[in-house]
């Protein structure tokens, strides 16, 4: 498609940055978390916006480790925000701020 915005450049007109969270406003999930394609000539790669934004400015995410917000606001984009934790860490933080943290792991393997 010609003047194809690189997905890189369009992610951000989705983000609205705060002196803390950085608002998602793009699309959003059944989880609640939010949601961006990255998929090039109509192509489809939905990816979690958060998961995105740390790749982007923090480099590749380990194999097996989510991104925890510890802001506990989803929609937060903010790499300040997140941290990369076991999956056995996000469920045994996720019994103090997401009581549906299950769900969201279950998506989160079917995603990626
Ligand atoms: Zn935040």
């Amino acid at each position: 498609m010609p003047g194809y915005e690189p997905a890189s450049i369009r992610f951000w007109r989705y983000v609205r940055k705060t002196e803390s969270c950085w608002h998602w406003i793009g699309a959003t999930g059944d989880t609640g978390y939010g949601r961006f394609n990255t998929g090039v000539s109509g192509g489809h790669r939905a990816v979690y916006s958060h998961r995105y934004a740390w790749e982007r400015l923090r480099g590749p995410i380990p194999v097996g480790l989510v991104l925890d917000h510890l802001c506990g606001n989803r929609l937060c984009v903010n790499p300040d925000h997140l941290e990369p934790v076991t999956m056995y860490e996000n469920t045994r933080r996720g019994n103090r701020h997401r009581p549906s943290i299950a769900v969201d792991q279950v998506d989160e393997l079917r995603l990626f």
